[in-house]
């Protein structure tokens, strides 16, 4: 156990950075542009403003959706549309039904129009997340397509020639009947949709959706219920888009289909990937040079051809595909190299509560029992009759030449895969049938044969993912800063982690400018915060350096010292006899010996197969 680890050791943040060029001072030197912009620019700008504003919001929600969560959605102007159209039905209809009839002012319609919008989104989430590969992508532009198709079909909606008559709305008893006014209401929820969105990234739910990327079975055995962290993205960017949708229509004061199809959802995206999928300032400047680019080119481009027609298209697709090519992180990462400000490290408050931990179970009670696990993959027998077991303050390693079965035994052990037959049962429970969340829960944790982290996340984030499942707070606290008591306890917990593996002076660095070494030690620590009381290590060692594998047999020694059951699967037999205590070897999927590692070392049958085969 580590509760005696004193908090005083945590380096202290270092300072926020000083001067005008910080990151503070921009957004409040950019908001009273805004403020004054109404009031000395020309309409023409003033308008051209408000689209900016409008689309950075689509765009913000697909920065959230493809950028961080990497699912790509070519349907969000539907979603603009559910919001638009639902507001122009409600604030315009003379004769609306009883139910509905008090929703016909626009705030309330946005209520309606948002509650829908969620409806749809968890409806049309559920059938089309869990596609994978191309196929998600392709989800979403077949119901884009289906939606637009609806706005025009429907009678109740205008059919082509749209709805017209929508009032303007009113804050406080003022009407925002001009494009100046109504200015001020687009450009506070994009901005309120930027801080929110921030917020949350930087939080432990934020963790859990960045995590999406790092790939689903690191996530899950870490304790993030992915399904659920694709599900929330989704509908907020749905929710992003529907509340632009709203804006829009009482902007316009008439809504038709033609802004809600796919065409459209695709510029959305286009964006998003150009202001650097990644960054939520990003979406304004996405929107803002596709705005006005698109504006030049509509006014240039017919003029060159000598011929009217949409060639800004055209244009826009070339563009595209150089972006993707050559600046595959976006605008932004450029516009942010001007601002020499450095990027806001996470605070640790040293004086956080510490998170409650399970005791370690006594020394020598059998942590980890496999018995008879046999695993077929149709006629091949990867596992055959594989019985071992991992007692508390005890490292067993699992070893093998290439191909013998000891990454499928790993999986039978660590649950992501069920054995064909025969048993693993943890602390005295059987795992069958358990998901990796609930594993992890149970106190067993993880690191990869390869190794699977956010590489641009600073060491302590990507440690504070494997705290996940000791946290409860969700996304409205998280957005609203209000979780932060309990994420100063999980950046805490991170950080003692960091320090307990020896990675302290890295803390702040990003995970992927690590050595290789290093980030294995990362995943330990990562794994470390989840309150294990057995580890699982997949070939940690594989392709360390000498005084990388010393660091880690160290690390491997103290942990057992406290009290930790640890298992690896391990190739390097040199790294194995000085540290481990046990050893089992495998080949054919078999048990072929088991005992201490002097013993398994002269064993004749080990010297045959494993360091017969090496030599
Ligand atoms: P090791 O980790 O000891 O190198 P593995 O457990 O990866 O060995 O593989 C053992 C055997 O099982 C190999 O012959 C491998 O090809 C086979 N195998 C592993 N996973 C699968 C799978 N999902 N489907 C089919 N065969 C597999
Ligand atoms: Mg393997």
């Amino acid at each position: 156990m580590n509760t005696t680890r004193s908090a005083a050791a945590l380096p202290l943040p270092a300072a926020a950075p000083a001067g005008i060029f910080c990151a503070r001072n921009i957004v409040l030197g950019f908001v009273a542009l805004l403020a004054f912009a109404p009031a000395v620019l020309p309409e023409f700008y003033v308008t051209l403003l408000n689209y900016i504003g409008l689309a950075a919001m689509v765009a913000l929600g697909l920065v959230l959706l493809t950028g961080v969560g990497g699912l790509t959605s070519f349907g969000q102007a539907a979603f603009v549309g559910v919001g638009a159209y639902t507001t122009a039905v409600l604030t315009t209809s003379a004769n609306l039904p009883g139910w509905i009839a008090w929703a016909s002012s626009p705030w309330l319609a946005l209520l309606v129009g948002l509650a829908l919008t969620a409806l749809i989104a968890v409806i049309l989430g559920s059938l089309t997340l869990r596609l994978s590969g191309h196929y998600l992508p392709l989800g979403t532009i077949a119901w884009g397509i289906s939606l637009y198709f609806m706005f025009g079909a429907m009678e109740s909606l205008g059919g082509h020639s749209g709805l017209s008559g929508i009032p303007p709305i009113s804050v406080f008893g003022w009407t925002l009947d001009e494009g100046r006014e109504i200015f001020y209401l687009i450009w506070a929820f994009l901005l309120l949709a930027v801080l929110t969105t921030q917020n949350l990234l930087d939080s432990r739910e934020g963790r859990a959706i960045r995590a999406l990327k790092g790939g689903q079975v690191m996530a899950e055995s870490m304790g993030v219920d992915t399904s659920r962290a694709r599900m929330i993205i989704f509908v907020i960017a749905a929710l992003h888009a529907a509340t632009s949708g709203w804006l829009f229509a009482h902007l316009q004061r008439f809504v038709n289909p033609t802004p809600f199809g796919v065409h459209v959802g695709i510029e959305y995206l286009f964006m998003a990937v150009v202001g650097g999928a990644g960054q939520v300032w990003g979406a304004i400047a996405g929107a803002g040079v596709i705005t006005i680019l698109k504006q030049w080119l509509q006014d240039w481009l017919p003029a060159i051809f000598g011929t009217a027609g949409n060639f800004e298209v055209i244009v826009f697709g070339l563009m595209m595909v150089l972006v993707l090519h050559r600046a595959k992180d976006g605008l932004w990462p450029l516009f942010a190299r001007l601002v020499p400000a450095a990027a806001p490290l996470r605070k640790i408050d040293a004086a956080a509560k510490p998170l409650p931990r399970k005791p370690m179970p006594p020394a020598g009670e059998v942590i980890l029992e496999a018995k008879n696990v046999t695993r077929k993959f149709g006629g091949l027998v990867a596992n055959n009759e594989m019985s071992l077991s991992v007692k508390a303050g005890e490292i067993l390693a699992l070893i093998g030449p290439n191909g013998a079965g000891k990454s499928t035994m790993f999986n039978q052990l660590s649950g992501v895969d069920t054995p064909t037959s025969g048993e693993v049962l943890f602390r005295g429970q059987s795992i069958a049938g358990k998901d990796s969340r609930a594993i992890a829960r149970l106190g067993m944790s993880r690191s990869f044969q390869h190794v699977r982290l956010l590489p641009k996340m600073s060491v302590l984030e990507n440690v504070a993912i494997g705290a996940h499942l000791r946290g409860s707070q969700g996304v409205i606290p998280a957005a609203w800063r209000l979780d932060r008591a309990e994420e100063a306890r999980l950046l805490r917990e991170a950080a003692l982690q960091v320090e307990r593996v020896g990675l302290g002076e890295f803390m702040h660095a990003e995970a992927g400018s690590l050595a290789l070494g290093q980030q294995r030690i990362l995943e330990i620590a990562r794994a470390l915060a989840s309150d294990p009381c057995l580890l699982l290590l997949d070939e940690p060692a594989a392709g360390l350096r000498l005084k990388e594998k010393q660091a880690l047999g160290d690390l491997l020694r103290r942990l057992r010292g406290e009290g930790m059951a640890i298992l690896l699967v391990e190739h390097d037999m040199d790294f194995v006899m000085g540290l481990v205590d046990r050893v089992v070897v495998m080949e054919f999927g078999q048990k072929i010996a088991e005992g201490l590692p002097e013993e398994v070392q002269k064993n004749p049958a080990v010297l045959e197969a494993y360091l017969g085969g090496v030599e």
